[in-house]
């Protein structure tokens, strides 16, 4: 059989302990026997952050920019202890902090869904994925603790030395207050992101915040949705046959809880942080989940949604046997070998990853699976399988295929 042929090179980030180790059986086995695997390599382990003072990540993430698609593995975010473990210069900042910064990103959280694994919701029946916006609010809040009796005032001053002046609470007793803030840029950037990736994956667009009583915040990212919306999408929405609606977030999450899914929720950013994981539990395990961080410009990099984990590669450093669930990370490679297909226009690579897709999902509902997924699966009859006798298995179908 003769290799399938890329044109344009994926960007691809290497990363950090199991996911690493993982990340080389997957190619060996699934992807190089099959695809004449065009990659521009960059090393994102966090040994090789450090030797380049962290230029490497910022070299992947321009990568992305040039060509478009990238994958990545998951990498380690470094805190106090990985400072000695791996004996670092200096507390390097997240990868994916950095690489969503440079791209002005927003990410798209999804489930695998596959027989046998079900979620607590009975009636999801289609994944729903989860649109995070990843700047601003409370995550970028000031807050005071208030002592005592006083008065709280929000004061915005102009460059022209204008001063508009809002008074927040005059205090009687002790007390907090916060001050949050978003630009029109960002939530501008976070809804083309959204309708773009409806558009792509041909999912309704659902979208919640809190209008009714934010009348101007909340309000704010209710009309640049909507105003971009008819100025730039509406009629391709329209002609794709799906749909972009807005209600009070408190609607969207009883419609969410009787949906059938297969639809993109869009979040604000808090809500976004606590709907991710309701979601994510919900559907059963964090390492069926995938990731895609998609620019406004219509950049994308996939990735898995969980980390290196670090308590089955020291188990694997010594010797030991691990059953890690590589189908995140090997999604992470279908989804950006099938969207790399689409834009250079070969055909093949993009049915290779579908089968390779399928190839996964058959292994597992055959009963072959890792042990995380046979500790929660309802299908009788399974084999729980090491890291690579898993991957190997899914090698035996895809080529039965
Ligand atoms: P983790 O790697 O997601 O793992 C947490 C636990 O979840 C594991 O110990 C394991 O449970 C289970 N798990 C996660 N993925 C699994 C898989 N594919 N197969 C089987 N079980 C899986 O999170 P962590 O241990 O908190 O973080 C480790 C490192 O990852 C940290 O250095 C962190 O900075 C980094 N991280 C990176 C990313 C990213 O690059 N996107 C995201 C999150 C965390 P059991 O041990 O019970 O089997
Ligand atoms: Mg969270």
């Amino acid at each position: 059989m003769d290799k399938i042929k890329m044109i344009t090179p994926l960007v691809e980030m290497d990363g950090d302990e199991m996911t690493r180790i993982l990340w080389q059986m997957i190619k060996d086995e699934l992807l190089t026997p099959f695809i004449d695997l065009k990659t521009e390599y960059y090393d994102l382990g966090l040994a090789h952050r450090n030797e380049t003072n962290d230029q490497v990540t910022i070299d992947s993430a321009e990568a992305t920019k040039k060509y478009g698609v990238a994958v990545k593995c998951a990498t380690i975010t470094p805190n106090a202890a990985r400072m000695t473990e791996y004996n670092l210069k200096e507390m390097w900042k997240s990868p994916n902090g950095t690489i969503r910064a440079i791209l002005d990103g927003t990410v798209f959280r999804a489930p695998i869904k596959v027989k046998g694994i079900d979620p607590c919701v009975k009636n999801w029946e289609k994944p729903i994925t989860i649109a995070r916006h990843a700047y601003g609010d409370i995550y970028k809040n000031v807050e005071i603790k208030v002592p005592g009796a006083g008065k709280a005032e929000l004061v915005y001053t102009a460059e022209d030395g204008t001063v508009t002046k809002e008074t927040i609470h005059e205090f009687q007793t002790s007390g907090i207050i916060q001050g949050v803030h978003n630009t029109d840029d960002s939530i501008s950037s976070f809804a083309k992101a959204c309708f773009n990736y409806a558009l792509d994956t041909k999912q309704d667009l659902w979208f919640g915040a809190k209008d009714t009583i934010s009348k101007k915040y909340d309000h704010n990212f209710k009309d640049i949705f909507q105003e971009i919306y008819d100025a730039e999408y509406k009629e391709r929405f329209e002609a794709a046959g799906i749909e972009y609606f807005y209600s009070l977030i408190d609607d969207i999450v009883a419609r969410v809880m009787k949906a059938k899914g297969g639809f993109i929720w869009a979040c604000k950013n808090y809500d976004g942080d606590v709907m991710s994981d309701m979601v994510s539990s919900a559907f059963g395990s964090l390492a069926m989940m995938t990731s895609v961080l998609v620019s406004p410009t219509g950049v994308y990099e996939y990735e898995a949604a969980h980390g290196t984990v670090q308590r089955h590669y020291y188990k694997h450093l010594k010797g030991e046997e691990t059953s890690t669930n590589s189908v995140a990370t090997i999604f992470a490679w279908t989804g950006a070998l099938r969207k790399r297909g689409e834009l250079d226009g070969i055909t093949e690579l993009a049915e290779f990853a579908d089968k390779l897709e399928k190839a996964t999902l058959d292994t597992i509902e055959s009963g072959r699976m890792t042990k995380d997924l046979a500790l929660i699966t309802s299908l009788e009859n399974v084999t729980a399988l090491n890291s690579a006798d898993f991957i190997r298995e899914i090698r035996k179908t895809l080529e039965a295929m």
